[in-house]
């Protein structure tokens, strides 16, 4: 129900577009493909990612030998979701540690993408699972960050590792480590700063970071989440590549996909860079992060 309202934007327009054009048009011919693929590039869904779902449409309507619309809806979906999960079926878990050890997760993403948010909210449901989460408040550049995320810290219950502002990202996350060992957490989520105008001060700052990180726990960070805004459409999927070239993002969280009416970003996100959505936010509250599932998520479009 979460998943659907945080996609009414997206709905509204995108959903009432193709039944309007399913009921214009009583054929399924040229003329419609073409009208669909253009409220698809509308949606955000991305150049790549619809040519290749109009070719699977095409192909699909032929074998089928389709006269009519009627049916094609679930065509739509069904293939959406196949070039949404390339093989990989379902939710994409987060990859978290076995009982008693420590997992640790690094949040990247540039700033006013959600970053601090998603981490309080990521830590709230953790919490939920039973888990000991800290949060260690690797970005030392904006200023207030650190009071963010200690304000999400207190509004979560946990503790936040904190240095004063302008220290080493590095010496922060080492001493949260530390002091996550000792309290026995389950889940550490490092915070880090998102200066993306300056690739190569990121790439190594982030290299750094990782380097502490594994001489203290080999084959951690666990996960390298990635915070892209949805609302800024085309332009998160270049903030992903940048971020991609610099680290090893293992999964994204999608934001704000609640503000906008192009959520269609998700699948062109997946399909131009390989990696899987986790999460998407659909809100501002605490409780507004949900597991990205394709299949409800397409389904969600057009129910
Ligand atoms: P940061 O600079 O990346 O840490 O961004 P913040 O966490 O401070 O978030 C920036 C703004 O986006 C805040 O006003 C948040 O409330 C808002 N925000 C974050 N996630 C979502 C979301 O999923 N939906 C909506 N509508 N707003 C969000």
């Amino acid at each position: 129900q979460k998943f659907k309202m945080g996609l009414a934007k997206t709905r509204d327009t995108f959903t009432s577009k193709v039944n309007d054009l399913i009921a214009r048009y009583r054929k399924v011919d040229e003329e419609f493909f073409e009208e669909l693929e253009e409220i698809l590039l509308q949606a955000d869904v991305g150049f790549e990612t619809v040519m290749e779902l109009m070719d699977e449409l095409r192909f699909e309507v032929q074998r089928k030998n389709m006269n009519d619309t009627e049916g094609i809806y679930e065509i739509i979906c069904e293939k959406l979701v196949e070039i949404y999960e390339k093989g990989e079926e379902g939710i994409s878990e987060l990859n978290l540690q076995p009982e008693g050890e420590l997992t640790v997760i690094l949040f990247v993403g540039v700033n006013g993408v959600g970053k601090t948010t998603t981490i309080g909210k990521l830590a709230h449901r953790l919490k939920n699972q039973g888990k000991k989460v800290m949060l260690a408040a690797g970005d030392t550049f904006r200023a207030g960050a650190i009071e963010q995320l200690q304000i999400w810290g207190e509004r979560v219950g946990c503790e936040v590792i904190k240095q004063s502002e302008g220290s080493d990202p590095a010496a922060v996350i080492y001493d949260a480590i530390n002091a996550a060992k000792k309290r026995g957490v389950d889940v550490l989520i490092c915070d880090t700063a998102g200066r993306l105008q300056n690739k190569v001060n990121l790439m190594k700052e982030l290299e750094k970071i990782h380097r502490v990180i594994s001489r203290e726990i080999p084959n951690a960070p666990h996960e390298v989440l990635l915070a892209l805004d949805a609302t800024t459409g085309q332009n998160a999927l270049i903030q992903a590549q940048t971020f991609k070239e610099a680290t090893n993002v293992t999964g994204i969280v999608l934001t704000k996909l609640d503000g906008t009416a192009k959520g269609g970003i998700v699948l062109a996100i997946r399909n131009k860079l390989n990696i899987p959505v986790k999460f998407v936010g659909l809100g501002e509250k605490i409780d507004d992060l949900q597991p990205f599932d394709p299949e409800r998520y397409v389904y969600g479009l057009f129910a």
